[in-house]
């Protein structure tokens, strides 16, 4: 049998907004029963940001417990991860929901730039942010905007700052960071390889019109995909997505394409070296 393939599932982000897309789960019930519907269609990993009722993002920590209460209540099993990103200039703030120990938290190590802003990552803030995984036992997922990156999460677990093998998520298509390139991707998989050994998993993101993409090269070269309304918000040119739960359902039929078993949470945590539900 093939390396099973974890779906990860970015539910809402911080960007997309109802006027985008009706679909995108703002409020905290929403969210539980978007993520329910994607957990049954085989996504394993919840990614996950909270907003306000007007829709703009929030770092609220009583929110992200709501929320994962919800989670834990309505996808037994299901690895739960928080963003601290998407809220650049925010501070320390970023982090305030990580003593609510969820699973995983996505782990931003440098800084580059986006559509319109920079997103800062300034050292002292990554720092602080790993010590508290680290403090809270969350297992982190570095998010790889650029090469850099990668290498970074190197030095870091080197230095005892990322306990265990570091997952690490390409992130390709977004304005003015790295545009999704081949050559580049398979550059990133040789580095990781030869990083932290030819076992390590990893996984990748496309956005917009290059999830798709994303997830197809992911898939076929044994990464694991992230889906989902946070990064796209459309099935195709001219076709919203009906769900997030429809974006998972692609994804795990490149899954079938390539002769990869969809990872069932267990096999997600066993995988990632996260303790059994
Ligand atoms: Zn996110």
């Amino acid at each position: 049998m093939t390396k099973p393939c974890i779906i990860c599932v970015a539910i809402t982000g911080s960007l997309p907004t109802k006027a985008n897309n009706p679909a995108v789960p703002i409020s905290v019930p929403e969210q539980v029963e978007s993520t329910q519907e994607a957990f049954e269609a085989g996504a394993s990993i919840v990614h996950a940001h909270v907003r306000n009722d007007d829709e703009t993002p929030s770092s609220d920590p009583e929110t992200f417990a709501r929320l994962k209460e919800g989670l834990k209540k309505h996808c037994p099993g299901m690895i739960i991860q928080f963003s601290t990103g998407g809220r650049s200039g925010a501070g320390r703030t970023r982090g305030g929901m990580l003593p609510l120990r969820p699973d995983m938290a996505s782990l931003s190590v440098g800084s580059n730039n986006f559509p319109t802003r920079v997103y800062e990552n300034p050292p002292d803030l990554v720092d602080w942010l790993a010590a508290e995984m680290v403090e809270h036992d969350v297992k982190p997922e570095i998010e790889a905007f650029d090469l850099s990156h990668i290498l970074k999460a190197k030095e870091m677990s080197d230095k005892g700052q990322l306990v265990g093998t570091p997952y690490v998520q390409f992130v390709m298509g977004v304005k003015n960071a790295m545009p999704v390139d081949r050559d580049v991707f398979d550059y990133y998989i040789h580095t990781v390889r030869r990083l932290f050994g030819d076992d390590a998993p990893w996984c990748a993101a496309g956005i917009g019109r290059h999830q798709l993409t994303l997830n197809d090269w992911a898939i076929s070269s044994g990464g694991h995909a992230r889906t989902g309304l946070e990064d796209n918000v459309r099935l195709d040119r001219d076709t919203l997505a009906p769900s997030n739960a429809a974006l998972v359902r692609r994804a795990a039929e490149l899954c079938a394409k390539y002769d990869r078993p969809v990872a069932t949470p267990a096999q997600a945590r066993d995988i990632l070296g996260l303790a059994a539900a």
